[in-house]
């Protein structure tokens, strides 16, 4: 651990340095062999697991780096059942954004960290890494394309995705359908504008009110892990004319609404550029707030069965549903006793509208995704 602390230190020291003629030719100072040389010590830990999730447009591998540890005690004080929480990070979609690899990579090092933070990380989530979306690019020398000419970070509004995307949407979406779903997804980059680090700042115009305050409390909760070394949420604000649909970002909006916190993260591409350690512990510790905090934020009168569907003293709140999403509540026989559509931000469903009986379950079901229930108490008048 020691050992790949002081390598990352000296090549991050080393590519800040050079930054001002960043070397094309040799991977922009990292190449996928450099990637698989980190794969093969990264593999070496017992909470590592290294996966291919498909294949670039020359066949390199796409590889996936997930870490977690024994446990999953997330919940356990609150009385909810307990399980993992997922964050995914994904990162060099631009080859030339070679910062956001070292980001990555000094993410990786803080999760494999000997420390007990690390090791509570480790028990209570699981993060997926791919520090390497764009292999092709990289070797070939481009500053932002694949070995097609596409910029794999605007194409996922097309007909035709490129490989890269159709691996990482894939992906995306065998998580989202399985028993624990991404709940933070973080796409990292590299500015040489603005020559600072910050966040993509989604506009309500674009997502909605609510998802405005789960970004500035991400955002905020990030920056209060590297106060000197974050802007603040609104330094860059947009999608202030809708939702983007080219970017990752507007296909999580578009199919997961607030259940997953998807942001764009740029580090600074200019001489400016270190501090990987401060910024990949930031990440890791800031998403892990984030995900505890809302966790911990529902009301605990009544124990729910899952955090998406939480009970409240006006009713039950369901968050962010997906147009054609609908929902029934049944009695203890199975009998519809009524059911109703949800319109896209109508996420609470008064008492009034849930006729009483005992055990009855409520079921909601969202398109694509296995229907959610609950068992409902019996309230006092
Ligand atoms: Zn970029």
């Amino acid at each position: 651990m020691k050992r790949t602390l002081l390598l990352s230190a000296l090549v991050g020291m080393g590519i800040s340095w050079g930054a001002a003629v960043p070397d094309s030719t040799n991977g922009w100072g990292y190449g996928y062999d450099s990637l698989l040389r980190d794969l093969g010590e990264w593999r070496k830990s017992p909470y590592v697991k290294v996966d291919s999730i498909g294949a670039s447009v020359q066949g390199r591998a796409i590889w996936m780096v997930s870490i977690s540890g024994p446990g999953d005690s997330l919940d356990r004080a609150g009385g909810l059942p307990s399980r993992k929480r997922r964050v995914f990070i994904h990162a060099r979609t631009h080859p030339a954004e070679v910062q956001a690899h070292y980001v990555s990579n000094e993410s990786i090092r803080f999760l494999l960290d000997t420390g007990s933070l690390s090791r509570d990380i480790r028990r209570d989530f699981i993060f997926n890494i791919v520090p390497m979306y764009n292999p092709d690019g990289v070797q070939e020398g481009h500053a932002r394309q694949n070995s097609h000419g596409v910029d794999l970070e605007s194409n996922w509004d097309q007909l035709v995705l490129e490989p890269e995307v159709v691996t990482l949407k894939r992906t995306f979406e065998s998580f989202m359908a399985g028993p624990i779903p991404i709940d933070v997804a973080l796409n990292l980059h590299s500015d040489q504008f603005n020559c600072t680090r910050f966040f993509f700042f989604h506009y309500a115009a674009g997502t909605s009110t609510a998802y405005e305050i789960l970004e500035r409390n991400f955002i905020g909760g990030v920056q209060a892990r590297f106060p000197e070394g974050i802007k603040d949420w609104d330094f860059v604000r947009s999608w202030g004319n809708g939702t983007q649909l080219r970017y990752p970002e507007g296909f999580w909006w578009t199919g997961y609404k607030e259940n997953v916190l998807a942001l764009t993260y740029e580090d600074t591409n200019c001489p400016n550029a270190g501090r990987f350690d401060s910024t990949g512990t930031a990440l890791v510790l800031g998403s892990a707030d984030y995900i505890r905090a809302r966790i911990a934020a529902p009301v605990r009168r009544y124990a729910a069965r899952e955090t998406r569907m939480l009970l409240l003293p006006e009713g039950v709140r369901i968050a962010a549903l997906p147009s054609g999403s609908r929902w029934d509540l049944t009695d203890m026989r199975g009998r519809r006793m009524a059911e109703g559509a949800f319109v896209p931000g109508d996420i609470l469903l008064s008492w009034n509208r849930l006729p009483s009986a005992p055990g009855r379950i409520l079921s909601v079901f969202r398109p694509g995704i296995a229907a959610e229930r609950i068992r409902l108490p019996n309230l006092p008048d």
